[in-house]
């Protein structure tokens, strides 16, 4: 998601906030699957969600069936991609990956589900942004196994079935709101990932600076826990951060100071909250007068794509109650001027959020 998003601020022209350890990084793939868990046992909280899994993956061994197609939604970084690429190796099976943006046609899609064993997985990122001639085309694999394919042209035009092994989509949302409901309904399990708690998050950032063989106290990843906005890739990449810094400053360990100041440095302040998200409520509050506006004149204003904004920025303040949503648009809260010292207009209509 945040490389499409990025391409997308190009189109905007933006690119004015340049990307930081805590926005998108081109390393962070690479990073990701570093630190990416392996085994279901190692996934960190999300454990309602990974107990139904654990029933689902259980029967379906017993059974030595395919699984049935398995939808996650969550915000970007949440575990989506985890989650799918633990379950191929529970079940001991492959997986073959791709995204929504990739499959700009049903030819596209073609090899992946031909070459789909039995019981194999094949995970989409971003599912919600399948095109509509592709998502036809997956109707039938999905449900029956097997794909329509139209061959030659007027007269000579004609359709042809083909059997497929029976295999498992996971799907990876970040909007499942997006997905049309045909879609969604064939889907057999459909599970939301929801942010994770300090603790939680904690725990990652101490596993993980272990992984990278890294001192760090206990201090300094709550500290990291507590700025990483409910989400383990923001955590992995505050902890690389701090670890650079921990490295370039001193001894490598990594210390409440010296993660206070590697923090500082980054601009990530004690919400956790970027230099982006910063800007969308000042945006909000400065030429909208604290709203409520629409979230494309929002976008507009800050040069970044909407997606971008609904994605990355929007899910945190929220969930921060720093703005609110409406049916009229996007509304500041009182606890978001208290955040960023400001003062409320005098009218008056400014929900009041969290204080905090
Ligand atoms: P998404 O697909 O939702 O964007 P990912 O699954 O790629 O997010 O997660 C990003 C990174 O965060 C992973 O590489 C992994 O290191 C870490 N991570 C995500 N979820 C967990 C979890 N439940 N436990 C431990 N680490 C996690």
């Amino acid at each position: 998601m945040a490389r499409d998003a990025i391409i997308q601020n190009d189109d905007f022209g933006g690119g004015e906030v340049p990307p930081s350890p805590g926005m998108f990084n081109p390393d962070d793939a690479q990073y990701d699957e570093t630190l990416r868990p392996t085994r279901l046992k190692d996934v960190v909280g999300q454990r309602r969600v990974v107990e139904r899994l654990q029933i689902v993956l259980d029967a379906t061994k017993k059974r030595a069936e395919p699984l049935g197609h398995l939808l996650l939604d969550g915000p970007p970084g949440i575990g989506k991609t985890t989650l799918a690429t633990v379950i191929p190796k529970e079940l001991g099976t492959e997986i073959q990956i791709t995204s929504g943006p990739a499959l700009t046609a049903p030819r596209d899609l073609l090899p992946y589900l031909t070459n789909a064993g039995r019981g194999s997985v094949l995970f989409i990122d971003e599912i919600h942004r399948l095109p509509a001639a592709v998502e036809e085309f997956i109707y039938p694999a999905m449900e029956d196994f097997r794909v329509d394919i139209a061959l030659g042209e007027g007269l000579n035009a004609r359709t042809i079935s083909m059997d497929l092994q029976r295999f498992t989509v996971i799907g990876a949302t970040t909007r499942s709101g997006m997905l049309t409901g045909p879609l969604r309904d064939r889907f057999v399990t459909r599970e939301h990932l929801e942010f994770y708690d300090d603790d939680e998050l904690e725990t990652i950032v101490t596993r993980n600076a272990n992984k990278l063989r890294n001192e760090i106290t206990p201090e300094a990843a709550k500290e990291i826990a507590r700025r990483s906005r409910g989400t383990p890739r923001k955590a992995n990449n505050l902890l690389r951060w701090a670890r650079d810094y921990a490295d370039s400053k001193s001894d490598g360990r990594i210390t409440t100071e010296l993660t206070n100041d590697a923090l500082t440095m980054l601009e990530v302040d004690h919400l956790g909250l970027e230099r982006q998200d910063r800007r969308y409520l000042e945006t909000l509050m400065g030429v909208f007068t604290g709203g409520p506006a629409g979230i494309n004149a929002i976008a507009h204003t800050m040069h970044v794509a909407p997606d971008t904004l609904e994605d990355e920025v929007e899910p945190f303040l929220l969930r921060c109650g720093l703005i609110q949503r409406t049916p009229r648009g996007r509304m500041v809260t009182a606890a978001a001027y208290d955040h960023l010292k400001r003062t409320p207009p005098a009218s008056g209509n400014t929900p009041p959020g969290e204080s905090f």
